[in-house]
């Protein structure tokens, strides 16, 4: 009978390796397990922790007080008109060109002669000695942007018109392009990407409409605008709400960022989520909304988290017209009322 000599060779330096890497995976893995079952215990008993929350970015200043704005060159000034419930902006860029974005207006059911491109932003734009329109941007069919847009058309030499591309059934849509066929203005779409100066120095960034599918609805697919002069930078929001912020913070990131933010939608609930204002980081907000409007606009936990985040709050209601002046590096805002 041969018995066969089982002979133990010492292991090798691989195979010690090897062992002192299971027993380390072991360990962690039991260290995970402990470390999870007290995150369960602590959850059940006290409540889930929330993930520990970044740093949010330095805000940029660069409002000052009148008296200290000394400005060094050309302006761009930026004016939002109290419309009422509604929105309109009048750019004047550094080298004189002129800019519409909406111009107020009455929905039409609400059943009123009242015309605020008529009564308000017409005679503003007549004050201001404007001649001509270079650029008119309808961000979208809704009549308390373009309702106004008729007389303006009418009044006004237009250079362009840009609309989202999207035809509308609505009336106010149907008699503003009933003006632009009869004056012949030439029109465009404005979609997601596009980027052009609008000046030599003064640059639009386009964040919505998407550039290859539409939201149901109007208000998301209103044209949104990041403007940028210098050091300033102003992101014109229109109506949007949850939906299409969440899609330009997916495509854009942190590119949204701007100092001076429009409030979407008025200051509506359905506008202005917590992560696009971490995001954009404004240092003023401004509101464009009628007094005692019948929509409870601007929401008041909207204005809530504007105040948490320290942003400056300007509105038309309170305010009156609210023109913003910069030279590219500071600005300073001015109101009608409150001075
Ligand atoms: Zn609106």
């Amino acid at each position: 009978m041969r018995i066969k000599a089982i002979k133990k060779s010492p292991p090798s330096p691989s195979e010690v390796g090897q062992a002192k890497l299971k027993i380390k995976n072991c360990g962690l893995f039991f260290a995970f397990i402990l470390h999870f079952t007290f995150y369960i215990f602590n959850c059940f008993f006290f409540g889930c922790a929330t993930l520990p929350k970044e740093p949010p970015k330095p805000k940029v200043y660069l409002e000052v007080p009148s008296n200290e704005y000394k400005p060094i060159g050309k302006e761009l000034a930026v004016t939002f008109i109290d419309v009422g419930q509604g929105d309109s902006i009048f750019i004047k860029t550094p080298n004189g060109k002129t800019i519409l974005i909406d111009a107020g207006g009455t929905p039409y059911w609400k059943q009123s002669d009242y015309d605020p491109g008529e009564e308000v932003v017409v005679p503003f734009l007549e004050n201001q000695k404007i001649k001509k329109l270079d650029f008119v941007i309808a961000t979208h069919a809704d009549g308390d942007h373009i309702g106004g847009m008729p007389a303006v058309l009418r009044k006004f030499p237009i250079g362009s018109l840009y609309e989202n591309g999207i035809v509308s059934d609505q009336p106010e849509y149907e008699e503003m392009h009933r003006v632009i066929d009869d004056k012949k203005i030439v029109t465009s779409v404005l979609k997601q990407d596009a980027s052009f100066y609008i000046d030599s120095s003064v640059k639009f960034e386009i964040f919505s409409p998407p550039s290859n599918f539409y939201f149901e609805g109007e208000n998301n697919n209103a044209i949104a605008i990041r403007l940028i002069y210098g050091d300033v930078s102003f992101l014109f929001t229109a109506d949007i709400e949850y939906e299409s912020e969440d899609n330009i913070l997916k495509t854009y990131g942190d590119k949204v960022q701007s100092n001076i933010l429009k409030i979407g939608h008025h200051g509506s609930a359905t506008s202005t989520s917590e992560n696009f204002l971490k995001a954009v980081n404004p240092e003023v907000a401004v509101i464009s909304v009628g007094a005692k409007n019948n929509f409870g606009h601007p929401d008041s936990g909207v204005i809530a988290k504007l105040q948490d985040a320290d942003i400056n709050i300007y509105r038309t209601d309170e305010d009156g017209n609210l023109t913003i002046r910069t030279d590219g590096k500071k600005f300073i805002i001015e109101t009608e009322k409150n001075p």
